[in-house]
Order: structure tokens, then C-alpha cells, then sequence
């Protein structure tokens, strides 16, 4: 059985636990058996729970979290145990490891409080303004403009991040009843759409665009979200770059009948400290300068998505200074 069974007499001895009991608690079964589960487990908290379970006489159950190392979580529910004449002489214990059911109730708590603050900045700032005109800004034409041109931005900001938002929402929707609809086509044909996407952006900037595929080259893939997930590469690469720079993309065979594209900038490039992180949501290397630059800090984690959507990967290589490269691995069997 998955869950730990433990045994433990009156005066706290483990009479006996199974193999996942022994290994939940990180601690070697022969030699366990005959002392104390204090001394076994150094939880008071679990100390605690026996205490109550034997001196109590009634079932009882909790979470408890032991950390030996690396913090562990446990539901936990220990039952007396009595003899023939209705003595007490000690408890049974048995734990359900939650661990990773409380770091995904986690990750999920983070991600409202994350979406929650995203959201909250637009929208101040939107009943700033509004209230500022209301309160006679209204009157003069020159300020009037001026604040319903940034509460317009915001409101533009608002949606990207609500627009992002649902396309990550419906990506693991997908993700989970595996439903992912792939076409064989033309890769060049699909990244010079991109690049058509993203050519206001790199002319204002003046960023030239490079591209660099084989006219024959094919995949078989989701042409929509590889196009979007290419556009949000390219979207960075051209924002993080400097004027007069080039950003180059290319796409090859992997030799094996899978694609990898890459997206390469020689921009302002990221400390190694932050790559491991990239790809989460909201993560941002400068929040203030992201912002700035109209960014909702998802376009990383919904490539990421798109990528494992289609049985691939998502890599990134850079250099402060230096500029980046991001390449997207689709294997063939997507
Ligand atoms: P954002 O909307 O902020 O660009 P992303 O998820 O697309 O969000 O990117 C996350 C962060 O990664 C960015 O805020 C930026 O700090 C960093 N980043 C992404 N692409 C590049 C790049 N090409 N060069 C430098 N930094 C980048």
C-alpha cells in the first residue's frame, strides 16, 4: 500500500511499520522498531498527535508537516488500539503523503495573488484618472486628452493580460484532454507571417528582422499557436533589442523529423540567474521596464505551453550584453 502504516505501543515504541511508512518518514525500518517515534521522527508535532491519540482513547487526524531535509506534508490518522479487555495498549498511525497536493493548492494561491496584483494596477489607474476628470480635469480640453489617452493604454493593458490569460487557460484545457489539431505545412510560409506580424513593431524600433528557413522544409504542427508563440519571441527579441540592431530567425530539421526554431537578438541579454525562471508566469527580469514596454510577463510561459502542447521543448541561451537566443524544439511524433 502507498499510504505509511505505523504500529505504536503504550509508551510510544513503534511495534511496527511497512515499507511505506519507513520510507515517508525517511528512516530505516529494522532499525526503528523498539524506540520511540520522537526519537525516530524528531517531531513534536507527531509526538504531539500520538499523546493525544493514546491518552485521548479516540480517533483523531491532522496535517502535519515533518522536515528532515526537504519539508514534507502529511494527513495523518491514528486510531487506539485495544486488547481483549478493552485496554488501551497503543495506536495505529497511518499517513497519506500531500506534499504534492499542497504545493500545487500553492502554486494556484500564488497565481490568483499574481493575477489579482496584474490586474489591480490598470484598473487603479483607470479610476485615478477617471475620478481626476470627473473632478474637473473634464473642463480642460489639453489635460482631458492627455488622461483619456492613458486610461485608454491601461484599458489596452488590461485586456492583453486578459487575452493572455485565456489563451494559457485554453492551452491546458487542451493540454489535458490532449486534443492538440496538427497540419503538415510550410515552415517558411509561417514564419514570414510572423514576421509580417511583428514589422510595425522592429520598423518603429528600427530593428531589422532576418529571416532564414528552407523553402521546403515542412511540419507538422499547429500552424496557429507555433505562429503565436513565434510572434511572442520575436515581440521580445525586437522590445529588448536597441535600434539599428538585427534579429534573426531560422528554423532547420532537427534530423530526427522534428523542427527547431530559433529566435536570435543582440540585445540586452539576461543574467544567468534569471533563465531558470524565465518561463514562469509574470516573471520579469525589470517589472518596471516590461511594463513600460507594454508587456504582461506571459508571452514567455505561453511559448512554454505551446512547446509542450506539441510534445516539445523551450531553451533560451544569453549573455548580459551579448543578446539572446530562444529555440523551440517540436519533435516529429506531435
Ligand atoms: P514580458 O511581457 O514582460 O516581455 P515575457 O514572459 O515575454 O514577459 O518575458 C519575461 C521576461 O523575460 C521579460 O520581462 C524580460 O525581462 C525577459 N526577456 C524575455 N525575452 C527577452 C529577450 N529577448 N531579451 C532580454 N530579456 C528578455
Amino acid at each position: 500500500m502507498v499510504e505509511g502504516v505505523v504500529a505504536i505501543g503504550a509508551e510510544h515504541e513503534i511495534i511496527a511499520l511497512n515499507d511505506s511508512g519507513a520510507k515517508l518518514l525517511g528512516v530505516q525500518r529494522e532499525g526503528s522498531v523498539g524506540r520511540s517515534i520522537q526519537e525516530v521522527t524528531r517531531s513534536p508535532e507527531l509526538q504531539a498527535f500520538v499523546d493525544e491519540v493514546l491518552s485521548g482513547g479516540r480517533p483523531a487526524e491532522r496535517e502535519v508537516s515533518l522536515h528532515e531535509g526537504e519539508r514534507r506534508y502529511f494527513h495523518i490518522q491514528g486510531s487506539p488500539v485495544r486488547d481483549g479487555e478493552g485496554r488501551r495498549i497503543g495506536a495505529v498511525v497511518v499517513f497519506h503523503d500531500v506534499t504534492r497536493l499542497k504545493r500545487l493548492e500553492r502554486v494556484r494561491r500564488d497565481f490568483v495573488a499574481n493575477v489579482s496584483h496584474e490586474l489591480k494596477t490598470p484598473t487603479t489607474s483607470i479610476k485615478g484618472f477617471l475620478e481626476t476628470l470627473a473632478a474637473g480635469a473634464l473642463e480642460d480640453q489639453g489635460k482631458a486628452r492627455e488622461f483619456v489617452g492613458i486610461a485608454a493604454r491601461q484599458a489596452d493593458r488590461l485586456s492583453a493580460i486578459i487575452d493572455d490569460l485565456l489563451t494559457l487557460s485554453m492551452l491546458e484545457e487542451d493540454a489535458d484532454e490532449r486534443r492538440l489539431e496538427t497540419v503538415t505545412v510550410a515552415v517558411a510560409g509561417l514564419l514570414r507571417d510572423a514576421v509580417e506580424i511583428c514589422r510595425y513593431a522592429a520598423a518603429e524600433k528600427q530593428v531589422e528582422l532576418r529571416l532564414c528557413c528552407a523553402e521546403g522544409l515542412e511540419a507538422n504542427i499547429n500552424a496557429a499557436l507555433i505562429e503565436q508563440a513565434v510572434v511572442n519571441l520575436l515581440d521580445n527579441a525586437i522590445k529588448y533589442s536597441a535600434g539599428g540592431e538585427e534579429v534573426e530567425i531560422a528554423a532547420e530539421a532537427d534530423g530526427e523529423g522534428g523542427l527547431v526554431i530559433e529566435v536570435r537578438d543582440h540585445g540586452c541579454g539576461i543574467e544567468e540567474k534569471h533563465l531558470p525562471r524565465l518561463f514562469e508566469r509574470f516573471y520579469r527580469v525589470d517589472r518596471a521596464r516590461s511594463r513600460k514596454l507594454g508587456g504582461t510577463g506571459l508571452g514567455l510561459a505561453i511559448v512554454k505551453h505551446i512547446a509542450q502542447a506539441h510534445g516539445g521543448t523551450v531553451a533560451v541561451r544569453s549573455r548580459p550584453g551579448e543578446g539572446s537566443t530562444f529555440s523551440l524544439h517540436l519533435p516529429a511524433a506531435c
